[in-house]
């Protein structure tokens, strides 16, 4: 079984009784990439944080299953090492690492001990992933986020995610603050990877990056639950007819 399945997932703010996720139930085949939606403060950003196993929370009940296995023990590094990507939702800047030594220590990371990330594999595999996102290979000597503008963070994130050939991605409001032009080039990034070996979940609160990623399945979360699940259309519902009916099912 290839997928993620989350089963049932309660979690809540680490050392308070605050419940934020109330029991979500989602599975996402690979091959397949799902968006999730919802109104603001809901829980979207919590299930990502969850997945890559942020201590901010914990998990009271339920389980993630990454092919099967249930990765709600793993440190964050294993649960990379599955293959599970997060695209941060507000990426941090590493005084004094290039791009190029991050991405080289990511695939390291990735790759585990075992085996070493050669010269040739990593530039050959920079090249490609440069040209995809139509990037000038100077900047990958430059420090990591300093003092890039919002839409070089973002094309950043789809240059490691491109770099780490990651079996599942996990995209929170990717599209935030980005212009129509480095939307585009984003969504080169991630259809470029889409096939066969991709899952993923793409949560946004609006519809305009799925003009670009169009996704196999659409989630709205409210409440920390899963209240709807539909195609397509259901994203195009809510950017015509807001959030309202959705909360109200939330109530229901
Ligand atoms: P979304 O991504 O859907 O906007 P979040 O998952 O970021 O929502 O947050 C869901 C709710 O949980 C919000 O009410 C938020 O304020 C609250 N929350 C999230 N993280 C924390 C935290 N560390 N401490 C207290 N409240 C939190
Ligand atoms: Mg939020
Ligand atoms: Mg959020």
């Amino acid at each position: 079984t290839h997928q993620l399945e989350i089963r049932n997932l309660h979690a809540k703010v680490t050392d308070t009784d605050q419940e934020i996720l109330r029991g979500i139930n989602l599975v996402v085949p690979r091959g397949e990439l799902h968006a999730v939606m919802g109104p603001n403060g809901n829980g979207k950003s919590t299930l990502a944080k969850v997945i890559v196993g942020d201590p901010e929370y914990t998990v009271t009940q339920g389980e993630v299953l990454v092919d099967g296995v249930n990765i709600l023990e793993m440190e964050p590094d294993e649960r990379a090492r599955l293959g599970v990507f997060l695209a941060f939702q507000y990426p941090v800047e590493i005084p004094g690492v290039t791009i190029a030594n991050f991405l080289r220590l990511a695939m390291q990371a990735r790759k585990g001990e075992g085996e070493e990330v050669g010269f040739a594999e990593f530039y050959g595999k920079l090249k490609g992933a440069l040209d995809t996102l139509e990037w000038d290979e100077s900047i990958v000597e430059r420090y990591l986020n300093a003092g890039f503008s919002g839409g070089e963070k973002k094309r950043n994130e789809i240059l490691q995610m491109l770099m780490l050939d990651p079996n599942y991605i996990i995209m929170d409001e990717t599209d935030s603050g980005l212009d129509v032009d480095a939307l585009k080039i984003v969504a080169k990034g991630v259809n470029s990877m889409r096939g066969p070996n991709l899952g993923g979940l793409i949560i946004t609160h609006y519809q305009r990056l799925l003009d670009y990623i169009v996704p196999d399945k659409v989630h709205i979360i409210v409440d920390g639950k899963v209240v709807q699940s539909g195609g397509p259309e259901l994203a195009k519902k809510l950017d015509t007819e807001g959030y309202e009916w959705v909360k109200e099912l939330a109530t229901a």
